[in-house]
């Protein structure tokens, strides 16, 4: 295949539009795992990114303006940004409807927050063909290779096949895919798995993901069969071959080793422990979202400090709350009850100078998050379900001196990878998850160093490009060293973008 160039599709662009304080309109990078993922490898290598802009974006701006700043952030980021638009009908009903009310919370095996709400498969419907059709409007049969991900566009290949534009398309699948007995409840599984076969490959982060797959595929498909083993496997089902395979995320892990070793973050990482003095930090950093678990860790912690008496004034829990999904109820009721239990347990065990939660609810300056991964001797990361969970990675890769724990809950995908150095925790067992963050707490340095060290050079050689690469190789049998760097680009330091917008 003489595939050169890629086309990145995703629910949003990888950059946010909004006004600034002196009312001007400006172009930042977004943030969160997939643009943290694929931002570095397009922004050196050219290619194409379709998404959505964001909320009311068109409505505000002229098409001569909003052209003007999305050719100013191709520049910045290095790729072209080819924007798809919805209305708030296709916004409430595909976004919040079907994406997230129902397959989110599904695919995080949590059914009982499921609304199926009939109404929001045709909109979910739609809104991809609508994708499909910017795809078919932007790229080339031979020249490109779509790559599609994540839950909200499922459809997207299938829908490319109905209206006969054939494209070389792989899906990437960023969160968890559910059990057999989970994914069959969902009123439109037969078109949802079908869809995903019509992909040349499908990716899943982990094996248990992948194995869930197939145990759907075999039950709703019959005659389907399974060749080959290893990482990548071959579906042949009654009318298609699909590759199947486990490519688990990660992160620039140099970029963050290197940007926590600078003097800025250095400085902050030291102010931040002066002031929370003789004591051990532990970090929890989640957007706010019920599959992070953040209520049964506030319990856990201060389960361990009711029977660990010696912990107390000893640590302090910093807890980073990123806001998401704001105006929907069931978020503002999440972060109501995270406020409610940060408010009891403070007032239950808040000694003279020391106070037991820190709670920040607002996105962190770059430079603040590497500060916090850095000083922080304990990272806690206890998601009831989670694809892979970047967080868990990053705190490593920012742990230069070795010395950090992570506390990681088993139902993360990051647990098939760091299980060796991680102290791995049931988030739904309250004593459990205590009884972790004492044995952090107590760990001697050497055990905290070897542990450390395994995880980061683990991270270190399974990093984002390697991630890219096996991808890659298994889509189109190249790997990034074959998208050849655009001949026309001088890419602008990705500093000068900002990285403190909520998700
Ligand atoms: N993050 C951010 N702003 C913040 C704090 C964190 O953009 O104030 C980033 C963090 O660096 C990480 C991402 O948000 O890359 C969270 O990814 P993760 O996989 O842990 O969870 P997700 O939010 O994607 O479910």
């Amino acid at each position: 295949m003489e595939t050169t160039r890629l086309a990145v599709v995703s629910n949003r662009l990888a950059i946010v539009v909004k006004k600034g304080d002196d009312g001007e309109w400006v172009i930042k990078s977004g943030s969160g795992g997939l643009v943290t993922a694929l931002g570095p490898v397009l922004r050196d290598r050219g290619g194409l990114w379709i998404g959505w802009l964001g909320a009311n974006v068109r409505e505000a701006m002229s098409d001569g303006a909003l052209a003007e700043l999305l050719a100013r952030g191709s520049l910045e980021t290095g790729y072209t940004l080819e924007p798809v638009d919805l209305t708030e009908e296709e916004i409430q009903k595909y976004y919040f409807g079907f994406s997230n009310e129902i397959l989110w919370a599904l695919f995080h095996d949590l059914p009982s927050r499921c609304n199926f709400d009939p109404a929001y498969w045709k909109v979910y419907e739609s809104v991809n063909t609508k994708f499909a059709k910017a795809i078919a409007d932007n790229t080339e049969e031979e020249e490109d290779y779509v790559w599609v991900h994540d839950y909200q566009l499922i459809l997207v290949a299938d829908q490319l096949k109905k209206m006969g534009a054939t494209r070389h398309t792989g899906f990437f699948l960023h969160i968890p895919f559910p059990p057999l007995d989970g994914f069959v409840r969902l009123p439109w599984r037969f078109q949802i798995l079908d869809a995903l076969l019509q992909y040349d490959l499908v990716g899943f982060q982990t094996v248990r993901d992948r194995r869930n797959f197939m145990d759907c595929v075999r039950m709703l498909v019959p005659g389907t069969k399974i060749v080959g083993h290893g990482q990548v496997i071959r579906c042949l089902t009654p009318t298609r071959e699909v590759l199947v395979g486990t490519f688990p995320i990660s992160i620039d892990f140099k970029q963050f080793a290197d940007a926590a070793a600078k003097k800025e973050v250095e400085d902050l990482a030291w102010i931040i422990h002066a002031n929370l003095p003789e004591r051990q930090l532990i970090l929890g950093v989640d957007r706010l979202d019920y599959t992070k678990g953040i209520p049964h860790r506030l319990h856990a912690f201060a389960n361990a400090l009711q029977r660990y008496p010696e912990m107390r004034r000893k640590v302090t829990l910093i807890q980073v709350v990123v806001p998401s999904r704001q105006n929907v109820p069931e978020y503002e009721a999440l972060k109501h009850e995270i406020e409610r239990l940060v408010g009891e347990i403070n007032g239950r065990f808040t000694e003279v100078g020391w106070t037991p939660i820190h709670y920040i609810y607002r996105s962190l300056s770059r430079v603040e998050l590497l500060a916090y991964y850095r000083t922080c001797e304990i990272a806690l990361v206890t998601p009831l379900k989670d694809g892979m969970n970047l967080v868990a990675k990053e705190f490593c890769a920012c742990s230069i001196e070795d010395n950090g724990i992570l506390i990681l809950s088993e139902f993360a995908g990051a647990a098939a990878q760091l299980h060796h150095g991680a102290l791995l925790v049931n988030p739904y067992d309250i004593e459990g998850v205590a009884d972790a963050i004492h044995e952090a707490f107590s760990m001697d340095g050497e055990t905290r160093r070897t542990r450390m060290k395994k995880m980061r050079r683990s991270i270190k050689k399974n990093d984002i490009f390697h991630w890219v690469n096996a991808y890659f190789r298994a889509g189109i049998a190249k790997d990034l060293s074959q998208f050849p760097v655009a001949e026309f680009f001088v890419p602008k330091p990705l500093s000068t973008l900002s990285f403190d917008e909520p998700f």
